[in-house]
């Protein structure tokens, strides 16, 4: 299912009606992001719905995903990333009353009656799921020095027997 999203929504509005919406979001909208990406061009497919959480709060919650063009940190060549975030958010009027939203909910603070950018929450998760050092995944990275993670990951067990050896 695909439409348009709203620009702007009421999000207390959206919780109350238990609105949904699917719908595509262009790259270009979202400059934030856009200055992190090699290529910032394409769309991210957002489905966004007014949920009410367990203790009654109203919320915004969803998913958005979108491929994007990073550089890889290890051989400093682009490569193509799915980001996927999850949308959970709980619709408050103050930072403390976010503070009070149970932990795997972050605060979407909002006046009563007020609107939000659409691109703007969005933007926002999609950062989130952005990684700070994106790298190629094994075996694809060009990168010759780089040692293969397995190995890495072993090296506490050699230090360890390195360790009982003494
Ligand atoms: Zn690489």
């Amino acid at each position: 299912m695909s439409g348009r999203l709203p620009e702007f929504i009421d999000p207390r509005e959206w919780a109350r009606t238990g609105r949904q919406q699917t719908g595509s979001l262009s790259l270009a909208r979202l400059p934030r992001l856009g200055a992190c990406l090699e290529n910032p061009t394409g769309t991210a497919t957002v489905m966004l719905a007014g949920d009410v959480l367990p203790g009654g709060g109203p919320a915004l919650t969803g998913q958005a995903s979108c491929t994007v063009t990073v550089r890889c940190q290890r051989c400093l060549e682009p490569f193509e990333l799915t980001l996927r975030a999850s949308v959970r958010l709980g619709v408050v009027r103050s930072e403390e009353a976010g503070q009070r939203l149970p932990d795997d909910v972050a605060p979407l603070i909002c006046a009563e009656g007020q609107e939000v950018a659409v691109a703007d929450v969005i933007e926002d998760e999609l950062l989130l799921a952005l990684p700070d050092y994106p790298y190629h995944a094994d075996g694809q990275c060009q990168a010759a020095d780089v040692p293969a993670a397995p190995t890495a990951k072993r090296q506490p067990f050699a230090a360890l027997r390195a360790l009982k050896s003494k």
